[in-house]
């Protein structure tokens, strides 16, 4: 999937995030705040920058909010205003909706309004910070969903120098190898044949719990 126009809507600290990396990666990305101070700040930092109220639906039909492939609603504390611009953003017809939730209640009602993805910002970061923190070998890790993860980590030093059918580690530890990096290059397609290295950085999909036992060196 890749999309080319964005509009951010809320330039709070997340939002504002989201902006400024989408638009240094080269996409278009219309960014819309209530505060004229937050929208000039980002005047530089995105293709257009306006001051507007998201929930007024007249001046979301101006700026053409339908012709966006994503929608980023990054409203914080507004959850009423979160809500109702996500519906809009919905209702023009924007393939790709994702919205910050405040708790569960919020992102349960995002979900049922139709929004494509709901984001909790500091939960998710707090989660991985927690895992780099307890591993030195856990480099990134990301929650697919309560039961699957994403997880970067360096190769338990048995693994050095075996190959990845030797090691058989789908059906011995649950988990599967998506890539190695190794320095600059990585291999997006590994191969039964590869063979691991010291300093490789292996990107391993699997459930929580096997990807935990890694994490805990219990194996
Ligand atoms: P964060 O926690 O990511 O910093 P905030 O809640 O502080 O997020 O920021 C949310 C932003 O959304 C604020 O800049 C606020 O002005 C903006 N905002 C809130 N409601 C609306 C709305 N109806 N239309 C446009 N912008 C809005």
């Amino acid at each position: 999937m890749s999309f080319r126009q964005f509009v951010v809507i809320g330039l709070g600290r997340f939002g504002s995030s989201v902006a400024k990396t989408l638009y240094s990666l080269g996409n278009e990305v219309l960014v819309i705040d209530k505060d004229e101070e937050k929208v000039q700040e980002m005047a530089d930092f995105a293709t257009h920058a306006v001051q507007a109220d998201a929930t007024d639906e007249a001046a979301l039909r101006s700026l053409g909010i339908r012709n966006f492939d994503v929608a980023v609603i990054a409203i914080g504390d507004d959850v009423q205003s979160s809500i109702m611009v996500t519906l809009l953003a919905k209702e023009y017809g924007i393939k790709y909706v994702i919205a910050k939730a405040q708790n569960e209640l919020h992102a349960k009602v995002l979900y049922k309004i139709g929004a494509d993805r709901v984001v909790f910002p500091e939960r998710e970061m707090g989660v991985r910070v927690g895992h780099n923190l307890c591993s030195s070998n856990i480099l990134e890790y990301i929650e697919l969903s309560p039961d699957y993860s994403i997880m970067e980590v360096t190769p338990l030093e048995e693994w050095h120098g075996k190959s990845l059918s030797e090691l058989n580690m789908r059906s011995k530890y649950g988990i599967n190898i998506m890539a190695i990096k190794r320095g600059n290059d990585i291999n997006i397609s590994p191969t039964a044949d590869d063979v691991l290295q010291e300093g490789d950085i292996l990107v391993v999909v699997g459930a929580t719990d096997d990807l935990k036992n890694i994490e805990r060196r219990k194996m």
